[in-house]
């Protein structure tokens, strides 16, 4: 079955270019001109996966992504926002409220299609991949076992979620909540600092025969697994 992709985005010339692209790869695809429509048409069907502009009419994209995070009936949905802000505090925000990824307008629509393919290519069961490496780190999500240097890395079921999560997107920068919301769960609390307690743990471990430490504290971000 074809991946459906909804774009909820008022300016026509930006939604008639992303649904030129994605047609051309085989998506089927729908748009909805405003938040309120947005959530109506995701409510009927859930899309695959949703680009989601940031300033919206009606119903702002923020609080798009926020009513389908929390409450919502697909609140795993993965979702691209796209935005003409680039600021770092901007991006830390969407990504707080739960975007999995983020897009700069104007973007590039070779760049933007990879991050579709990417996000895509995570959800869909057929194409998980069980094995992921980055670096000398390789984690097999099937065995549930996590080698470096061909030595391996015993972890807590907490630090295995954090790292699988973290392999998942290399070189990102993730900021304790969003951590908390997606490896713990946004119904569970939990303080932020339990967040620093656990990448401390699994800092620990997978520096165990010594090593670069292959985590980045971002100060004030948050962490971040350091790409190849
Ligand atoms: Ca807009």
């Amino acid at each position: 079955m074809k991946p459906f992709v909804l774009i909820a985005e008022d300016e026509s010339a930006v939604s008639e270019l992303l649904l030129y692209n994605l047609q051309k790869e085989d998506y089927e695809v729908a748009v909805a001109a405003d938040g309120e429509e947005a959530l109506m048409m995701i409510d009927e069907r859930a899309p695959d996966l949703l680009l989601l502009d940031w300033m919206l009419p009606k119903v702002s994209g923020i609080e798009v992504c926020r009513r389908i995070r929390n409450g919502g009936a697909n609140p795993n949905m993965p979702i691209i926002m796209l935005t003409a802000r680039g600021e770092e505090s901007d991006r830390i925000r969407g990504l707080d409220t739960g975007a999995d990824d983020y897009v700069t307008k104007p973007f590039s629509t070779t760049e933007l299609m990879a991050r579709v393919r990417a996000v895509l290519r995570r959800i869909r069961p057929g194409l998980k991949e069980d094995k992921i490496s980055v670096g000398d780190i390789v984690i097999d999500r099937v065995a549930h076992r996590v080698m470096r240097n061909d030595g391996e890395i015993h972890l807590g079921p907490t630090e295995f979620r954090l790292l699988d999560y973290f392999m998942q997107h290399p070189g990102r920068v993730f900021s304790r909540e969003q951590l908390l919301d997606t490896v713990w769960g946004s119904d569970v609390y939990v303080e932020a600092r339990t967040v620093d307690v656990h990448v401390g743990r699994l800092r620990k471990a997978l520096r165990q025969d010594g090593g670069e430490d292959p985590i980045r504290t971002v100060r004030s971000a948050g962490y971040a697994l350091r790409g190849n």
